[in-house]
């Protein structure tokens, strides 16, 4: 997981396949469609989450006690899956979905026509028993 720690106001954003900025609005960025690689503007620093420990310790999350550590870390300034351009360069992605990612809300759709088909396969079943 990759997140971007903006150095004016100290926000931590993570990023998605749509634009995400800082509070303060001088970092954001986004992941591209293979989901890996990103892309980010502004002064930020961006810092990985190392994902097995990370879904580790949400999951087994203790009742008391210690709670439970998992890695991070700065991302290097060069690095190429995320890779930093300036603000003027930068085309933000929007969600006009409403929250709904494109390719499930096709599945979604599909999922729904293939239902009715077999509904009304099954009106017409009956239909002829009449
Ligand atoms: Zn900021």
């Amino acid at each position: 997981m990759k997140l971007l720690h903006c150095t004016i106001c100290g926000d931590i954003v993570k990023l998605e396949k749509t634009t995400n900025k800082c509070r303060c609005g001088s970092c954001g960025g986004h992941y591209r469609e293979d989901g890996v690689n990103a892309i980010y503007y502004g002064p930020a620093v961006p810092i990985g989450f190392v994902n097995s420990e990370f879904v580790t310790a949400i999951e087994d999350q203790p009742e008391y006690g210690n709670g439970l550590g998992f890695g991070a870390f700065s991302i290097p300034k060069v690095c190429p899956t995320m890779v930093h351009i300036d603000i003027v360069d930068y085309i933000a992605v929007y969600d006009y979905t409403d929250g709904f990612v494109v390719d499930e809300m096709y599945d979604d759709m599909m999922e729904e026509a293939e239902l009715q088909k077999s509904k009304s396969k099954l009106k017409n079943v009956f239909r002829d028993e009449e």
